[in-house]
């Protein structure tokens, strides 16, 4: 155990009753289900995304305000960094594959529970739009490669050049060494994922990346998978996930914290809960996980594996802010 998380525990066995975790004799820590954000606050519209987001909430917010459904303003949230060619891990831009690919993954679903995805997609600059189309066009779900391609084109997205001279130059100076080992925050995780509570107080969600740098040709991570990166369930809320995508998939991260706030979990305590499902079973300790959550009634919740994940929130009192989450060790 490290130092850091042993101290870690210590300090929640004594101040157990203050921060809202309990520790049984066990020594297993247990999440007190009502557990609130202290930031939390209620009512929408509201919209939460992981990492700083300021320009893509800037574009997203008026549209919120001025009535527009969540699911159109998380679309456009994300379509933000996916044109952004200085953010690396999303759309254009985004560093390749080990093969020196951009292939892009992002989901999208709506207050009615319907779903769209795409995963390994080449050459288009707005997953996030072709996931809505595999939604709102096609009687599936998700697309995959060649097909996603295919059907993006046939949908009227143009074929780009995503590899941009600064992610090329970087992925050949990687190319020297071709270590790969996913590190803590190293990657650079910045896939975005965001969830909204509109006006009419419908919820949906969004999330598109680049996924881990330097993977593996034909890896596809958690971001568009539904239940895994994203998950809107219009009765009770939405979650969202970023990092390691690997360990997100295994424990169905997005999808166990809505099934968490229906058992009556605040969104805080069942992104913390996420958190402790992938500790049980999972060596966590060089990779980076963060979990958002936001309830029907506009309340959120932020945790993450590792000090470091910081995520924007808007809602209509408070503006914009980004806030750092708490953490497990
Ligand atoms: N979750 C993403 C993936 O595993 C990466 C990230 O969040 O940066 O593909």
């Amino acid at each position: 155990m490290s130092i850091n998380r042993r101290l870690f525990l210590q300090k929640s066995s004594l101040s157990a009753l203050f921060s809202g975790l309990l520790v049984p004799s066990s020594g297993q820590l247990s999440i007190d289900k009502k557990k609130k954000n202290p930031n939390s606050l209620v009512g929408g519209p509201v919209l939460l995304s992981t990492w700083k987001q300021l320009k893509a909430h800037a574009a997203a917010t008026p549209l919120l305000d001025s009535g527009a459904s969540a699911l159109d303003a998380v679309e456009a949230c994300a379509r933000v960094p996916e044109a952004d060619p200085d953010d690396m891990s999303v759309g254009y831009g985004g560093l390749p594959d080990r093969d020196g690919r951009v292939t892009l993954d992002a989901c999208i679903m709506d207050h009615n529970g319907n779903a769209g995805a795409v995963t390994y997609l080449e050459h288009i600059m707005h997953p996030v739009s072709v996931a809505r189309a595999v939604m709102e066009k096609t009687p599936h779900v998700m697309l995959s490669g060649e097909g996603a391609l295919r059907f993006a084109l046939e949908s009227g997205f143009q074929k780009e050049n995503l590899l941009t001279e600064k992610a090329e130059k970087a992925w050949r100076e990687w190319l020297k060494t071709a270590e790969y080992k996913p590190k803590v925050n190293i990657e650079r995780h910045d896939t975005i994922g965001t969830v909204a509570l509109d006006k009419a107080g419908n919820l949906s969600g969004a999330c598109t990346t680049s996924g881990l740098s330097y993977k593996m040709n034909g890896r596809v991570g958690d971001s568009p998978i539904i239940g895994a990166g994203l998950y809107v369930d219009n009765e009770i809320g939405a979650a969202c996930a970023t990092g390691l995508g690997e360990l997100v998939m295994k424990t169905l991260g997005a999808f166990l914290i809505v099934e968490l706030m229906r058992q009556g979990y605040s969104p805080q305590a069942a992104c913390e809960e996420a958190a402790q499902r992938i500790i049980k079973k999972q060596n966590y300790k060089e990779f980076q996980v963060g979990f958002l959550a936001l309830s029907k009634k506009g309340e959120h919740g932020a945790y993450s594996l590792q000090k470091g994940f910081n995520y924007t929130l808007y809602q209509k009192s408070k503006n914009q802010v980004i806030e750092a989450s708490s953490f497990l060790q």
